[in-house]
């Protein structure tokens, strides 16, 4: 099946019981059991568990390809539970380009507790081979990756962290399934902000985790989902459900509205470098056509000069909104160094794109005039 029906699929159940074509939302918290004490389903509490929750899991398992979905109240709280399965003295290894979020989890919250991890340039295969050791359980990779947009060779990456017994995790929030399949590219686990493309309009906070078996691990990860109870409303869940009906229309509509943007950039006089998988000369072009279906909706650039030429820059566009985030249908661009703070590697002269739904001839207009 191609994604759209299966998005649709596994979105839309009417109600065998009122006919309701739009789903049903449980706000209940607890669940009533009969005269002999028994439940008519398996919920008894929301915490561990949720009919409008299941739904969104099951979802979310299909369209990724997984045995098991999780759904989580953010990115970072499902990042921070999966890294909770791991015991202290555990080994992560994680890109050098990422979301500045999982490193921060794993320096702030998971060092402390025993975890130890290594950054590494996820694109340079040597390195990552001679990062893993025998206490190494979890090589992260993100790909495209932030901001930088560097290409991790998933196939290979999965082949190492398995040779010593090790699992792939993906944080595949900005290709999405759309564009790319980690699980079919042997990794282990999918990691989602589901708050970006998956809702798809700035007005939800999600995460996701999709596991391709459901094996002991993954079955510690479901324990610790409602132990510790970091998991999204069931109005939050139906929102993330409502915006992946559209999911497949609306990431292929961006991603060619930012390839047509990346190519005006590309080459203007007043940028220094655009960054983004979709153009010919990215280092990884081979690699992008065999893992990926399309570049996707996100760019950087720098401009040519520093900080302030890039923050003039922006002040000048009236199309894009200057914001953080991404994935909405309304294009975003943000200083990724002002945003990171004091310890940001990112550089200065650097913006962010996230591009919307638009029509690409207008948003080269605001970006040629502010250019000028
Ligand atoms: C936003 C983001 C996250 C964190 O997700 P939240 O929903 O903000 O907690 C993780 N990874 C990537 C790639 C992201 O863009």
């Amino acid at each position: 099946m191609h994604f759209d029906t299966l998005a649709l699929r596994a979105t839309h159940q009417p109600d065998p019981t009122t006919g309701a074509v739009a789903p049903s939302i449980h706000l209940s918290t607890t669940f009533a059991r009969n005269e002999t004490n028994e439940l008519p389903a398996n919920f008894i509490y929301t915490r561990p568990n949720n009919p409008t929750r299941e739904s969104l899991e099951k979802a979310i398992a299909m369209i990724e390809g997984g045995a098991v979905g999780m759904a989580f109240g953010s990115g970072q709280a499902a990042a921070m539970t999966l890294f909770q399965a791991l015991r202290p003295g555990d080994h992560v290894l994680l890109s050098t380009d990422a979301y500045y979020g999982t490193p921060a989890l794993l320096e702030q919250v998971f060092h402390p507790w025993g975890l130890t991890y290594t950054r590494v340039d996820m694109s340079d295969l040597d390195a990552v081979q001679s990062s893993i050791h025998e206490h190494t359980r979890v090589v992260w990779c993100e790909t495209p990756s932030n901001p930088m947009l560097t290409i991790t060779d998933l196939l290979t990456v999965s082949r190492l962290a398995h040779e010593v017994g090790a699992i792939c995790v993906c944080d595949n929030t900005w290709a999405t399934p759309v564009l790319q399949r980690p699980l079919d590219l042997n990794c282990d686990v999918v990691m989602h902000s589901t708050t970006k493309y998956f809702s798809g309009h700035s007005d939800v906070l999600g995460g996701a985790l999709v596991f391709k078996h459901d094996n002991d691990f993954t079955k510690r990860v479901r324990l610790l989902q409602g132990l510790s109870g970091a998991v999204p409303s069931p109005f939050d869940c139906w929102l993330v459900s409502r915006g992946i009906k559209t999911l497949g229309v609306r990431v292929r509509a961006q991603s060619l509205t930012a390839q047509a943007v990346a190519d005006f950039l590309d080459g203007h006089p007043a940028v220094e470098k655009v960054h983004y998988p979709g153009l010919a000369d990215h280092p990884d072009r081979a690699l992008i056509q065999q893992q990926m279906n399309g570049p996707g909706a996100m760019l950087s650039i720098q401009i040519k000069g520093d900080a302030d030429d890039a923050l003039a820059f922006m002040g000048k566009l009236t199309l894009f909104t200057r914001a953080t985030s991404l994935g909405g249908v309304e294009s975003l661009i943000e200083h990724r160094a002002s945003v990171e703070g004091p310890t940001s590697t990112t550089p200065k002269n650097l913006l962010r794109i996230s591009i919307g739904l638009e029509h690409a001839e207008d948003l080269i207009a605001d970006l040629a005039q502010a250019l000028r």
